[in-house]
């Protein structure tokens, strides 16, 4: 009955069924959560407020191709995002840039810090607090030794469990220190949210004939792939159509080598009666509380709502036996972690007609803009040359 099995309704799995149903390919997408949009699931609270269910999701791209694409299904919200961190009681811009130094530091202090900076790595630029730490100007040193101190290592702490330079430059050049005075967290060409939501995206997104989707199914029941042979079954039939697979890598392959740690939030949401909480959208909390980040929703929105829903993140493993840690948020992009991720990849690229995408499958911390670059560049590849 199906050409085509897509494991996970996320960004990655959902681009695939869609591209595959529009070349006539019948698709089953089958889902174990009993919503479509994976970690991007938005919904209606029960005060009507737009909420993110897996944490806040901005969207922003540089890539015109990515953002055409997504245009074809959903109308857009223009929203610059802009993150405050709260630095000894006071919120200051992040990522942190010559604004936020002209509020820690005393003004002939930050005349100098800045021309420093500008000096050294000139204007508008992106540095990495790991690549500032190295640097051998006194003054420099000092500053970089106050932003690790205060924006990074105990957030990296409560989000990862381990020092910035244990998780590696490339999650910690996602929020550099800025030589600018934009204050906006991206700057990509491209910002917005969809204006009726990510879900209602994903419906439309999923919207077409050659689409059957399963929702509150685990693969594992109506799927299997024989370890030895590669043969693969689906309703207990042979099956010899593609699979595409948005899971998690080490799951579709029994953990035979191991499983790959994934760091996992709980989400705490809370309805207040006030009109707003806080001044920005998102407020980091670097060295208070066990929270990370506080998000209120109407913010993002734009809703004109009656009182307020916001969001506190806690981080911890994450725990497949744990119904409370057992959602896959972020990969731990360490290197005994990679190395075991390749031993995955490199097992199933014997498997000819299986293709991995997305997050899990590829165990990158890929944004969503990433994911649906990635995806139909690999659909184009390999099955629409
Ligand atoms: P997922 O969305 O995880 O989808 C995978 C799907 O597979 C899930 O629905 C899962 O239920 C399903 N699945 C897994 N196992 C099985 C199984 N056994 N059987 C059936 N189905 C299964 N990106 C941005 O661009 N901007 C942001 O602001 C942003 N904020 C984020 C905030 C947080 C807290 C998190 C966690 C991520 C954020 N992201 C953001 C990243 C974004 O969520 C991902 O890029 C995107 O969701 C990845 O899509 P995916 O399809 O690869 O994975
Ligand atoms: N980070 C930090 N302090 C902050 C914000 C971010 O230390 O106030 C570090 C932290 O390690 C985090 C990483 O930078 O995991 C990437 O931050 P980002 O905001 O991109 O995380 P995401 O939104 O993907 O959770």
């Amino acid at each position: 009955m199906f050409d085509c099995l897509v494991v996970g309704a996320g960004f990655a799995g959902a681009v695939f069924a869609r591209e595959m149903a529009e070349i006539g390919k019948r698709v089953l997408l089958v889902e174990k959560r009993k919503h479509i949009g994976g970690n991007c699931y938005d919904q209606f609270d029960d005060h009507g407020v737009l909420i993110h269910t897996y944490g806040p999701h901005l969207f922003h791209t540089s890539n015109e191709t990515v953002f055409h694409y997504l245009s074809r299904f959903t109308e857009w919200r223009d929203y610059q995002h802009r993150v405050l961190a709260d630095v000894d009681g006071q919120k200051i811009p992040l990522p942190f840039n010559l604004n936020s130094l002209r509020m820690v530091f005393p003004e002939k202090m930050a005349t100098s810090l800045e021309e420093r900076l500008i000096q050294t790595f000139g204007y508008d630029v992106k540095v990495p607090i790991l690549e500032l730490k190295k640097t051998a100007d006194k003054e420099l040193q000092y500053l970089a030794d106050f932003v690790y101190e205060k924006i990074f290592v105990n957030y990296t702490a409560k989000q990862w469990g381990c020092l910035p330079e244990e998780i590696g430059e490339e999650v910690m050049s996602r929020v550099p220190v800025f030589i600018s005075r934009d204050d906006r967290y991206f700057q990509d060409r491209y910002q917005a949210v969809p204006k009726q939501g990510y879900t209602r995206l994903f419906d439309n997104l999923l919207d077409h004939p050659n689409i059957h989707l399963l929702l509150n199914t685990d693969y594992n029941n109506i799927f299997s792939l024989h370890s030895d042979s590669y043969e693969m079954e689906l309703f207990e039939q042979v099956f010899t159509g593609d699979v595409i697979f948005t899971g998690m890598i080490d799951e579709l392959f029994d953990f035979r080598f191991g499983e790959l740690p994934y760091r996992s939030l709980q989400f705490q949401f809370d309805h207040l009666k006030q009109d707003f909480f806080q001044q920005a959208s998102v407020e980091n909390y670097p060295n208070n509380y066990d929270f990370t980040r506080i998000t209120e929703f109407k913010r993002i929105s734009g809703q004109q709502v009656k009182n307020t829903t916001i969001l506190r993140e806690y981080p911890h493993a994450y725990d497949r036996n744990d119904i409370t840690r057992n959602v896959p948020c972020y990969p731990i992009f360490q290197d005994e972690n990679v190395e075991l991720f390749k031993k995955y990849e490199s097992h199933a690229s014997k498997i000819p007609r299986l293709t991995l995408a997305g997050r899990l499958a590829e165990y990158r911390y890929y944004d969503m803009d990433d994911i649906v670059e990635q995806a139909l560049a690999v659909f184009k590849e390999k099955f629409n040359y």
